[in-house]
């Protein structure tokens, strides 16, 4: 009797939805209660302070020094306030994820006693030890000096009793060694150029901001459940398991009556959402069946970003409390669909014009059609590095897995916005027309037209969805950092290059929507191989897009190369985002993970087969011979073998795969053994891509063959029909 799968199913059908507690106040009250935002700053800093750090976080500028420790004073005093106790910089290192490391506020008061303190010193600038954390070599163990700087854009919080100050991780020889250094950078940048090129249509623009609303896919298991699945628990995805006979076959899970146990969970996160100032707004069943979305109004991308990975941890704290684990792997389940992290993207100016969304007169269309004919150019030139910026080992299971976007990028326009951009190339577009309603296709009709447009195509990597580009291709548990950097530093470079083009031809006199125009289409021109409206699941797509010179390598080690190709080095220099020496180093980080994910798999999964399924499988194999031999025993010879037919043969297909097991999981040990010698951690992830995840593959086919004939009482792991369907 497998009592441990036995055990785990029944305490997870015995539970029921857990009670939230439900502040009595409206959402309007609590909301952003736990962090230092404006509105507590001018409450506990004097108002010069106040200004001065207001001034900063507006036009992007350092902290003056002078002002730090009445800053750090006042953020100090509503901490302790609110109950806090400790603080810490909280950062983003290249692993999955945040990290911290806690001081209290207390220092000897030189009486024998102690006061809490917290200096402008501590605030700004913290040097957690940075051995342990990768660097791809830029910082050696021996010069472990790293530190932690403020980031005044992001505000301040608490989480339980601690005070989090959101920070930049940097070596002491400025090179970055976490994701949001870059992204500030790459922001910075998009604000720049977009600001240069919107200034051609409103010269009154100050900045150009970067949104972002990311959409969270996610799973929920029982934590008993999980807790019996071994692959579950170390790895975040199931390395085994037959299909159930129904998962999504019925599509009655997606935007179905959400379960109780569920409700009770989602209540209870956007309540600390909320209190977090995470503007969580939307939540809903996804398409697999125990699989849910949870989107937010969108924010300016830095904070949008920090606010995805506050609440990817306050999710599984807040599952736990409801015996639940969250799974933020992009495939937890085969055979279902994986979770991704759709990423809405949108520029917008300071005067609160969004540039991806169709305006009212002709020069407001005009701009809008610049930028999208820029974006689109920036994702075509860079399309690569696009597709670099979301790979890893674990993305890997979703992309072109045929249900999520395809491994190579393109952008879905929709048919309105693709005969407006058709249009402009065969010259149909007349620019001088009168501001008139029913002229003909013109840019200043886009307006009617896109705001009607409904088609919608769920293939695409990249979609224009009306006012923004929807980026689908991100991993559910990704930092959306790495996406957002790539894509706002090829755009903003891409925007440069079109206004020095622009700029230029001005300068000699020519009139400027004429100009305008006229570098748009080149630029359609251009980069007309990015557009694809058709099935991006297609084995014909994946034809054309190779001939239409689109990068379509499927091998993520070998993706990972576009970050260190040519243009992506310039790109990012020209732009200051990233030197080669950090995309260099930065390389190494993601080769060694990738390795080191497949390695922990195999080694997972190897321990499974062996130590778990194949004695099972020995048991119910001598089940079966004990019977055969008791059916001889008793029966005439002749009925006998007759009578046993069934059973013996089933022996010997237990005894094929159990042999293919042994044989594949030994060759995987072995090849193993032959990558972790070679040297250069590309190589070596290629080895572990090429050698071991082909065995890891036959492995698990053999075991969901077995798990069918095996006798259900004895089978060990939770089944599918388990994880997918208890709630
Ligand atoms: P859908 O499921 O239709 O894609 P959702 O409501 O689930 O839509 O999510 C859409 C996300 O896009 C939300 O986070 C929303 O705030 C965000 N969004 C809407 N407009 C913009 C915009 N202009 N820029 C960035 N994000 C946006
Ligand atoms: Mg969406």
């Amino acid at each position: 009797m497998s009592t441990l799968r036995f055990k785990a199913v029944e305490e997870a059908m015995g539970r029921k939805a857990m009670p939230v507690e439900i502040p009595a106040e409206r959402p309007e009250a609590y909301y952003a209660k736990q962090v230092f935002n404006r509105q507590k700053m001018f409450e506990y800093l004097p108002k010069k302070t106040f200004d001065v750090l207001v001034d900063a976080i507006d036009n992007r500028k350092p902290l003056p020094r002078d002002y730090a420790d009445s800053v750090a004073e006042g953020m100090k005093r509503w901490a302790i306030d609110n109950g806090a106790r400790h603080y810490t910089h909280w950062f983003q290192p290249l692993t999955d994820g945040t990290a911290e490391k806690h001081d209290s506020f207390i220092e000897h008061d030189g009486k024998g006693g102690v006061v809490e303190k917290f200096t402008g010193k501590m605030l700004v600038q913290q040097e957690p030890d940075a051995s342990s954390f990768p660097s791809g070599g830029i910082r050696n163990t021996f010069e472990a000096r790293g530190y932690s700087a403020w980031d005044i854009s992001s505000p301040a919080f608490i989480i339980g009793e601690t005070l989090c100050i959101p920070t930049i991780f940097i070596s002491y020889t400025g090179e970055s060694l976490d994701y949001k250094t870059p992204l500030l950078r790459a922001l910075n940048a998009v604000d720049k150029a977009g600001t240069r090129v919107a200034r051609f249509f409103d010269p009154e623009v100050k900045h150009v901001n970067a949104f972002l609303g990311w959409e969270q896919e996610y799973f929920l298991v029982d934590e008993s459940l999980y807790f019996a699945r071994p692959d579950l628990a170390l790895t975040g995805r199931t390395l085994m398991g037959h299909e159930s006979a129904k998962n999504q076959q019925l599509e009655d899970h997606y935007f179905g009556a959400i379960p109780s146990r569920v409700e009770a969970f989602m209540l209870d996160l956007e309540i600390e959402a909320h209190k977090l100032g995470i503007p969580v707004k939307t939540r809903h069943n996804e398409v697999a069946p125990n699989q849910f979305e949870l989107a937010p109004i969108f924010e300016e991308v830095n904070l949008a970003n920090d606010h995805n990975l506050l609440i990817m941890s306050v999710m599984r704290e807040v599952g736990r409390r409801h015996n639940f684990r969250v799974l933020l792997h992009e495939k937890p389940f085969a055979g279902v669909n994986g979770s991704g992290k759709h990423n809405n993207w949108s520029l917008g100016t300071d005067k609160g014009v969004l540039l991806f969304s169709p305006g009212k007169t002709k020069k407001e269309n005009l701009q809008f059609i610049t930028f999208v004919a820029n974006t689109m150019a920036a994702v075509h030139k860079h399309n690569a590095l696009i597709k670099a910026s979301i790979a890893s080992a674990t993305n890997s299971h979703r992309l072109g897995a045929n249900e999520a976007p395809p491994a190579i990028i393109s952008i879905f326009t929709g048919t309105q916005l693709g005969n407006i951009l058709e249009d402009i190339l065969n010259g149909k577009v007349e620019l001088q027309l009168a501001d008139k309603e029913g002229v003909t296709v013109g840019v200043n009709q886009i307006p009617e037209i896109l705001l009607d447009s409904t088609d919608r195509n769920r293939t695409s990597p990249f979609a224009f969805v009306g006012n923004r580009f929807e980026f689908r291709a991100m991993g559910s548990p990704a930092n959306c950092a790495t996406a957002m950097l790539a894509l706002n530093a090829a755009v903003a470079d891409q925007l440069n290059e079109f206004a020095e083009k622009v700029e230029k031809r001005l300068e000699k006199g020519e009139e400027l929507s004429k100009v305008v125009l006229d570098e748009v289409k080149k630029l359609i021109e251009e980069s007309r191989a990015i557009h694809f409206d058709g099935n991006g699941y297609s084995e014909e797509w994946k034809e054309e897009a190779n001939k239409r010179g689109l990068d379509c390598e499927t091998s993520v080690p070998k993706i990972f190369d576009a970050y260190l190709s040519k243009s992506s080095k310039e790109m990012f220099e020209r732009t200051g985002v990233l030197s080669e020496v950090e995309l260099e180093a930065r390389n190494e980080v993601k080769w060694e993970m990738y390795t080191k994910k497949v390695q922990i798999e195999a080694r997972v999964l190897g321990d499974l087969a062996i130590n778990h399924i194949l004695p099972v499988a020995i048991r119910y194999q001598s089940m079966l011979l004990d019977n055969v031999k008791k059916i001889i025993d008793l029966f005439p010879k002749e009925k006998a073998l007759d009578l046993a037919t069934d059973d013996m043969a089933t022996i010997e297909k237990i005894a094929e795969h159990m042999k293919v097991i042994k044989k594949e999981v030994n060759e995987m040990v072995d090849a193993r053994r032959v990558a972790n010698k070679i040297s250069g951690e590309r190589n070596k992830a290629i080895a572990y891509h090429d050698t071991v995840v082909p065995h890891m593959d036959i492995i698990r086919y053999h075991i969901d063959k077995l798990e069918l004939m095996v006798d259900n009482e004895i089978w060990p792991l939770p089944k599918y029909r388990e994880l997918l369907f208890i709630r």
